[in-house]
């Protein structure tokens, strides 16, 4: 499995914590429907669920039209870790890709970006591909600090052996997580820009309120390679027009 950058845009849906058994089902099922019956697109689909539906939804007849990934893992192989999984768990339950370093994670976790460099490793010996999330706070933008803490944090959570093939970076601004302001277009093209400069040929997503409205526009700005949806994900309908934005 490679993320190497292409033509084909990366749509990766974080479902974060939510859904029980029977939703998940449901709302994969009416994914794969909805891709199946499209004769053709334009667009690389990755699922992250909520690591208890993971290994029930890759199971599922249809589902190897999508991609699936983990939300977080462990940055150690085993071991006394209660209730935390690990890079090599996620991929045998067919995972192809893990997030690490989602802003809820850095703050409710109070991850570091060295410890999400150490989870980086891990998911790349596990054969994961690594998203990895990075982004200013309110803030931090308002006191011009945006592009330094993005450039920090770039440097401090890719490990030295990232590649396009095993690293994807996500540009997911704080204050546009789940709140229903998204940056805008100037902002996305400015500092997708400046990432580019700083990881090369490795491909970029956009993440912070990313809905079927604003979606175009968002994709077909330079150096996006693809958006990073958290509540429109859970949407059928809205995450399709995402994917079909593409
Ligand atoms: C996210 O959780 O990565 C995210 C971008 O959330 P939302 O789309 O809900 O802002």
């Amino acid at each position: 499995m490679s993320a190497t950058k292409s033509a084909q845009k990366l749509i990766v849906g974080n479902w974060k914590m939510n859904g029980l058994l029977a939703d998940g089902e449901a709302r994969t099922e009416e994914l794969v429907e909805a891709i199946k019956a499209r004769k053709s697109f334009l667009f690389d689909m990755v699922l992250c669920p909520p690591a208890t539906l993971i290994g029930v939804l890759t199971s599922l007849g249809g589902s190897s039209l999508v991609k699936w990934g983990g939300q977080d893992c462990h940055a150690k192989e085993s071991g006394a870790f209660t209730g935390d999984i690990s890079a090599a768990m996620l991929q045998d339950l067919g995972c192809t890709y893990v997030i690490l370093g989602h802003s809820e994670r850095r703050q409710n976790h109070k991850e570091s970006s060295a410890t999400v460099q150490e989870k980086a490793k891990a998911a790349h010996a596990a054969g994961l591909i690594a998203i990895i999330c990075v982004g200013e706070t309110d803030a931090e933008r308002t006191a011009g600090k945006a592009n330094d803490i993005v450039s920090e944090q770039l440097a401090a959570s890719i490990p030295a052996g990232a590649t396009a093939a095993n690293t994807v970076v996500a540009y997911e601004p704080v204050w546009a997580i789940g709140t229903g302001k998204t940056a805008s277009a100037d902002d996305i093209l400015n500092m997708h820009q400046h990432i580019r400069g700083k990881v090369g040929d490795l491909a970029i997503l956009y993440g912070g309120s990313v809905k079927g409205s604003n979606a175009a526009e968002i994709l077909k700005t330079p150096n996006v390679d693809g958006v990073l949806v958290g509540g429109a994900s859970l949407k059928v309908e809205e995450f399709l027009t995402i994917a079909t934005a593409a």
